[in-house]
């Protein structure tokens, strides 16, 4: 710390939804409106042994060994990313912390370049209602056209409107049974972070039931309000 002007520290996000829940959307739809940037751990990784930097080289000699890259790793690269111009205008976590250790980690982190996690956003769904909606879903094996039980079924049983086909295509982990206990997985997974965040006063719930739209404009005003 020299003293010298330094700008506002950029806003970090922190987006939380169940598979389903539109998160790569909206983190899209983010990145475009308010020039923010996603980081997700995965990328991160890939995109650190690529460049061969310090971090970089230990988390490509942990992953060769098949085992999974520390905690300690997962901070060094995230912390050299955060310091990138891009990262200016702030950015997504996706995937990253995982658990409250991890979160723990990150606030110290943060902390050490005057930042913190500005908004902990948690894509709330209604659980039988996912169900219903990606359980329901199918596609027509012949044009791609997609259909839903529910909420937009062919005219004819099991023909598609568009082609004609009767080969109608269904995913394996579309079923009810595999959404349902995908859904308990987050649940169980994501409750102990919604704690953490909750008690520091930087969570914020949003509606993920409504449409897109009005998803996006909740939580474009949760990123106007935090960079304000
Ligand atoms: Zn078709």
């Amino acid at each position: 710390m020299d003293g010298s002007n330094v700008p506002d520290a950029a806003p970090v996000l922190i987006l939380l939804g169940p598979p389903g829940a539109g998160k790569g959307t909206q983190a899209r739809k983010l990145e475009e409106g308010f020039g923010l940037v996603q980081l997700s751990t995965g990328d991160l990784l890939r995109a650190a042994v690529a460049a061969g930097t310090e971090a970089g080289k230990q988390a490509k000699a942990v992953m060769e060994s098949g085992a999974l890259v520390s905690d300690e790793i997962v901070l060094a690269i995230l912390k050299d990313r955060l310091a990138e111009p891009d990262c200016a205008k702030g950015v997504i976590l996706d995937g990253f912390p995982r658990t409250t250790v991890q979160a723990e980690a990150l606030d110290e982190l943060l902390k050490a370049s005057g930042q913190r996690i500005n908004a902990a956003i948690s894509l709330d769904v209604d659980d039988a209602e996912m169900v219903t909606r990606i359980a329901g879903r199918f596609t027509c094996g012949g044009c791609g056209e997609g259909y839903h039980d529910t909420f937009k079924a062919p005219v004819v049983a099991e023909t598609c409107d568009k082609c004609g086909s009767t080969e109608m295509v269904r995913r394996a982990d579309d079923n009810a049974e595999t959404v349902a206990s995908r859904l308990e997985a987050y649940h169980a997974q994501t409750a102990p972070l919604i704690d953490y965040y909750d008690g520091k006063g930087a969570l914020v719930r949003v509606d993920a039931m409504g449409d897109i739209g009005a998803i996006a404009s909740d939580l474009g005003a949760i990123v106007s309000r935090v960079s304000a």
